[in-house]
């Protein structure tokens, strides 16, 4: 079955494959990465490893902290404004989708927040334009989502926000392409997309926007004290950390690093959206095509009848979890990194002879 689920996702198969071999006995541990300590050999040497090859695969300097943290992307949406967000200070948030109105709903209980670009009046399907962003050049922080996983909307770059540190949700894409991390002040993102499980979420920060972190903070919200301890301050999502680390070495080893990887993405998306393209009256794209997302494609068709039809005959031939967000229907065939080739075009070919048979 090819599973198009827009996360937990796909993983690759020498990664599970490898999973599965060491499950038992970790090589080196004489125990399982389930039943071994944190503060133990084995796994600071995974720790290190998984924080040394994020850093090879981005090229992260050292003037950034790389976190494996726990909460999901969703505590993210709260620990950026609680310790980025000081007393009489305002953060930007630009509002491409579902996520990203989710993250400034949090920010609101937080503090003061203004909103430089929402493309809610078109249905969150585009990204702004240059020049259509209303930046706070004082703001604490500003906030994006560079890929919105529910509407199918992607950033094909950074927006520019001049000195003021860029904080980029990127649960839904990371690792799908290079990244110029210096722009940034903080990328986060969930693993359970693109890098690895559910249970673990990668923060990269720059370490002086750390020092912002108020003394009082519960000691789990406070990015000072994750990087003062190294992201070992409680144990650690251990499993998850392993599974991060296979995939960056399934990146480096096996596909080369992240430009190969992103022209495989470009390749895959490219071949959903041709048939979206040439099939216009069964198919409607949602996202603009300049706003289109290279790993969660989003699409409509003109009913709801047609669109049950897709799903149950889709699933005959074995192509799984197209069903769109509920909060918005439609088919939603998300194709991250681990997606193979073969997964999109069986499902290029099924969609074009659906629309045939429309
Ligand atoms: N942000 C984006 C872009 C997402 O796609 C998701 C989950 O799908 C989240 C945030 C929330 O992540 P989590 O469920 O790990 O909190």
């Amino acid at each position: 079955v090819y599973n198009f689920s827009a996360g937990p996702a796909v993983l690759p198969v020498p990664v599970l494959e490898q999973i599965r071999d060491e499950m038992l006995c970790l090589p080196g541990a004489g125990a399982s990465i389930l039943e071994i300590s944190h503060r133990g050999g084995p796994f600071t040497e995974i720790i290190q490893s998984a924080e040394a090859n994020l850093r090879k695969l981005l090229d992260i300097s050292d003037d950034y902290a790389v976190l494996f943290l726990q909460g999901g992307s969703r505590l993210q949406f709260s620990m950026i404004p609680i310790n980025l967000l000081g007393e009489g200070q305002s953060a930007d948030y630009i509002l491409t989708g579902s996520w990203g109105k989710k993250a400034l709903q949090e920010a609101q209980k937080e503090g003061k927040t203004r909103v430089a670009f929402t493309a809610k009046d078109s249905g969150f399907d585009h990204v702004p334009a240059e020049g259509d962003l209303d930046l706070d050049p004082n703001a604490a922080y500003c906030h994006y989502t560079c890929n919105e996983t529910i509407e199918g909307v992607q950033f094909a770059g950074e927006p520019d926000t001049g000195d003021v540190p860029l904080i980029c949700d990127a649960s839904s894409d990371f690792l799908h392409r290079k990244l110029d991390v210096s722009r940034y002040g903080m990328i986060y993102a969930c693993a359970q997309k693109n890098a690895g499980p559910s249970g673990v979420t990668v923060v990269i920060m720059r370490k002086d926007l750390a020092e912002r972190s108020g003394d009082n903070l519960p000691s789990y919200l406070s990015y000072k004290n994750h990087v003062q301890e190294e992201s070992l301050g409680n144990t650690p999502p251990t499993f998850g950390i392993y599974v991060v680390d296979l995939v960056a070495k399934w990146l480096l080893n096996e596909i080369g690093g992240l430009d190969k990887m992103f022209d495989r993405n470009k390749a895959k998306a490219l071949k959903l959206y041709d048939v979206i393209d040439a099939h216009t009256d069964v198919y409607k794209g949602h996202a603009q095509p300049h706003s289109r997302s290279v790993m969660n494609v989003t699409f409509n068709l003109p009913s709801d009848e047609l669109t049950s039809r897709f799903l149950s005959e889709a699933k005959k031939h074995k192509l799984d979890a197209l069903k769109g967000h509920r909060s918005v229907g439609g088919i939603r065939a998300s194709i991250y990194n681990a997606m193979p080739i073969e997964g999109v075009d069986a499902l290029a070919s099924f969609m074009t002879d659906f629309a045939k048979s429309c």
